[in-house]
């Protein structure tokens, strides 16, 4: 045990700009299209929904964004984030592999959602926007959200998903001890909202509805601005000083990655780590495989359909290409509340489409099983997102046990778990199950989609 575990950088080489993989991929994204015309949204579609400065980034050509000073400084107060390499575990698992994991625990709502917050709401701060609307689902992006409109003062309402809203009270009190106003989703308080109820009285809601809720709030008062999490090009754009700084870390340990894994619900805090080592693969310099891991209960990669449909269940988004289950479809309500999205990120659903990524699913009971297992050996609780990728990672290195391969392998701890001990407390007490999903499900929600483009 006498080898390095730490790779840490100085705050000077923090990154100064965002990486845009968009200008570097083989063939660009379709675009987003309007639900009646079926003719590609402008920018000036999106502007009752976004600050210009972000819908810029959205359609952005650049390789490369400034980051503003301002956010620069909010990021110091925890940027940059550590290296670690997992010996202990690697011990426990008795592998060859070396195993390194990101850690975005350190951030101030415990997770890789800052990273995009903090921008989101300068920018919005910036055109004179007061209010920021937007859903959650464990309540890692609203917490996060909270905490930057109150770093701007903005004021945040946020749509939480029902089924944690109940599960998971202590992500709802830090987004109120931010000042945030959070409401259960679906509520009565949105006609998407009551369309909802009026059907499934005790629906445990889903991301798709949360946003529909936030989406129409938004959009009907000139002085509120909507907010998304995951999803869109900007967002992945903001994650990527994760896989920036990993590249430099990396680089201290004197490795190169042969794989890197990393859980996807939207799809940013993946992008964030991969798309600088995506880069470094499209120039030849390196040539890591790389895994997205998605939940067996929402599985959009592995089972949806590529195809045009709504990023929210009652339609008012534009319609976007991606891997779906449809807009409609409720998940089972898994532990892994920030999985549980119908639809995945248009960008990486291409960058999947093109070949340049793999994907898996996992049910949750292994996820636990992988989150104990390594927070007994590394001392994190892992929030029960990334368990999903540790899973996929302790996999990985058992097959290099067998194969005696020394592979380097990466992924990202996106958040820690110390509100989600409810979920683990379940686990533990033997209540946890993996939920079948019926192909009747899939069939049924991919019935409503909308009619092909
Ligand atoms: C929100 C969240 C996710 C899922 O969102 P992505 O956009 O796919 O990253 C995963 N892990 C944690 C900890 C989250 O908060």
């Amino acid at each position: 045990m006498d080898q390095q575990v730490k790779y840490l950088l100085q705050e000077s080489e923090m990154p100064r700009s965002w990486y845009n993989v968009i200008p570097d991929l083989p063939a660009p994204p379709p675009p987003p299209l309007h639900p009646g015309t079926r003719e590609p949204v402008g920018p000036d579609a999106l502007a009752p929904l976004f600050p210009m400065a972000l819908i810029e980034q959205e359609v952005s050509a650049e390789r490369y964004i400034p980051i503003p000073e301002p956010v620069l400084d909010v990021y110091r107060l925890w940027r940059p984030t550590p290296l670690l390499r997992a010996r202990r575990l690697e011990q426990a698992l008795g592998t060859p592999a070396r195993i390194y994991y990101k850690y975005e625990g350190t951030s101030p709502a415990g997770s890789h959602k800052p990273n995009t917050a903090v921008p989101q709401a300068y920018y919005n701060a910036a055109e004179g926007v007061k209010k920021l609307t937007t859903e959650t689902g464990a309540g890692q992006w609203g917490s996060a959200l909270a905490f930057a409109s109150a770093v701007f003062g903005l004021e945040c309402e946020v749509w939480q998903v029902r089924a944690s809203y109940d599960q998971k009270p202590y992500r709802r009190l830090l987004m109120e001890a931010y000042g945030a106003k959070v409401h259960p989703s679906p509520s009565g308080l949105t006609n998407s909202g009551r369309a909802v109820l009026a059907e499934h009285p005790d629906s445990t809601g889903s991301l798709g509805i949360a946003i529909s809720e936030a989406v129409e709030m938004a959009a009907g008062d000139p002085a509120t601005r909507y907010s998304l999490g995951s999803v869109l090009n900007h967002v992945l754009m903001h994650q990527t000083v994760i896989g920036e700084e990993a590249i430099k870390q990396l680089a201290q340990a004197g490795d190169t990655p042969d794989l890197i894994v990393g859980c996807t619900g939207g799809g940013s805090n993946f992008s964030g780590l991969v798309f600088p080592f995506l880069r470094e693969k499209l120039a030849g310099r390196m040539n890591p495989v790389l895994r997205a891991v998605e939940p067996a209960a929402c599985p959009s990669f592995t089972r949806g359909v590529y195809t045009y449909d709504f990023g929210d269940t009652a339609g008012l988004t534009p319609l976007l290409k991606m891997h779906t289950l449809g807009h409609d479809f409720v998940p089972d309500p898994i532990h892994a509340g920030g999985l549980r999205y119908h639809g995945m990120s248009p960008l990486l659903s291409h960058i999947y489409e093109l070949g340049l990524i793999e994907a898996v699913a996992k049910p949750q009971s292994e996820c636990f099983a992988a989150g104990l297992q390594f927070a007994r050996a590394e001392g994190i609780l892992p929030a029960p997102e990334p368990t999903h990728a540790i899973a996929a990672c302790i996999e990985e290195a058992l097959r290099c046990k067998e194969t005696g391969e020394e592979k380097v392998i990466l992924t990202a701890v996106c958040g820690h778990g110390l509100l989600d001990l409810s979920a683990y407390g379940s686990y533990q007490a033997g209540q946890v199950v993996d939920f079948e999903l019926p192909m009747e499900a899939v069939r049924d929600a991919l019935s409503r989609l909308p009619a092909s483009v």
